[in-house]
């Protein structure tokens, strides 16, 4: 999958940009705040119609403009194919067009131009607290399942609901007739979330413990432990036996959910750990362990979505170089050989040789 060409037109701080592509590695430099990542994230964008840090599409709009255009030129699936968005500053919604076809939704383009990004703080994620970890494990399965996708988003709306019914009972107690129904939803759901996430993860682990193998020089033995409710005796079990052992779980916190006003367990609260050589990365690990470790997630995630494609999907490692020192950096470079990259760097150094440099300075591009 590669990206030849990209049209933005007041998206972020670019007014208008026309850029052809490298196949390969692309470096972005420029100082801070001229738009490095703003590009990354269109470019994430195109494929996923998702951003990484947008909370709502209108900030992706140039200020004060009254839409945003972004048209990417992929190459993906043998062919040569167009992918190309509308977005507005308020709430009318985004128009969509695939090779000049109105589509519904980003669902779609499932599998069209998916990307990987690595920013600085996915380095830390083995040592931070779960919420990053599930949304990074979150990210990369929606990518991979669109039923995970819809799965999920089903499962947070019943648990806000829930939620919601916790909280309105304090002053209208009748409402907690209803909550068994809830409770029923999201264990039918919740089954069907660790189903997938155990073997996802169970995949993820296999594929970074080879990556991890290969920089250690075999020292070191990474594993990967999926950690659910702990009614739920095997994740791999079928839905209806881990539908059943959340029930179970549920019902002796039927009291304390209560009591609490909150909703305390399901698998909105699963984790994962490492281990290196059966040691816990996240109690033990040290600064160097735990970066390796990361890198070799990320370019696991990278590897599974390869696989299921059958092409590497582009990525995007946004400021992450030079967060590593020169061994890591060239483990990493060295391993992705093959596929499209973006790098952001505020200053080139070494990494100049490597590609096709964009320089950037305040939303415009100077290229070389
Ligand atoms: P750094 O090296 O610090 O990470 P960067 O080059 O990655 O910098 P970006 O985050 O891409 O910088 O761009 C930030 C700039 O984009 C900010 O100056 C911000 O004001 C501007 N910006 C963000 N959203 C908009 C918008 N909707 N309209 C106009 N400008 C915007
Ligand atoms: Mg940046």
């Amino acid at each position: 999958m590669n990206l030849n060409k990209l049209y933005l037109q007041d998206f972020r701080n670019y007014r208008e940009l026309e850029l052809e592509l490298d196949s390969g590695v692309n470096l972005i430099v420029g100082e801070n705040a001229q738009g490095k990542t703003n590009l990354l994230e269109a470019i994430a964008y195109l494929g996923s119609g998702k951003s990484f840090r947008a909370q709502k599409t209108a900030e992706m709009v140039r200020f004060s403009a009254p839409f945003a255009e972004l048209e990417g030129r992929i190459f993906s699936q043998s062919r040569e194919q167009s992918i190309r968005w509308v977005l507005f500053p308020a709430s009318r919604p985004r128009i969509l067009q695939q090779n000049g076809v109105k589509k519904r939704s980003a669902g779609e383009l499932f599998g069209v131009f998916p990307t990987v990004l690595f920013c600085p703080e996915d380095l830390l994620i083995l040592k931070a607290g779960s919420a990053p970890r599930r949304r990074l494990g979150d990210q990369a399965l929606c990518a991979l399942r669109p039923n995970y996708d819809a799965a999920l988003t089903e499962y947070q709306r019943i648990l806000e609901q829930k939620n919601r019914i916790l909280k309105d009972r304090l002053e209208n107690p009748a409402v907690v007739e209803i909550l068994p129904e809830y409770n029923a939803r999201l264990c039918q759901v919740g089954a069907l979330l660790i189903s997938y996430r155990a073997r996802f993860y169970d995949a993820l682990g296999k594929a970074a413990a080879a990556y991890h193998d290969r920089f250690s020089g075999g020292r070191e033995e990474f594993t990967l432990h999926y950690r659910t409710v702990s009614t739920v005796t095997d994740p791999f079990a079928p839905v209806e036996v881990l539908r059943s052992q959340l029930q179970e779980h549920l019902q002796s916190h039927y009291r304390a959910e209560l009591e609490s006003v909150q909703c305390l367990t399901g698998p909105h609260k699963d984790d994962f750990d490492v281990l290196l050589n059966g040691i816990s990365l996240k109690s033990f690990g040290s600064q160097g362990q735990t970066r390796t470790a990361a890198i070799s997630l990320k370019l696991a995630q990278r590897e599974l979505m390869g696989r299921e494609w059958g092409e590497e999907p582009v990525l995007l490692l946004d400021d992450v170089l030079s967060e590593l020192d020169a061994r890591r950096q060239d483990f990493v470079l060295n391993q992705i050989d093959r596929g499209q990259v973006f790098i952001t760097c505020c200053e080139p150094g070494r990494f100049t040789k490597l590609g096709k440099t964009i320089e950037i300075r305040q939303g415009r591009i100077e290229q070389e």
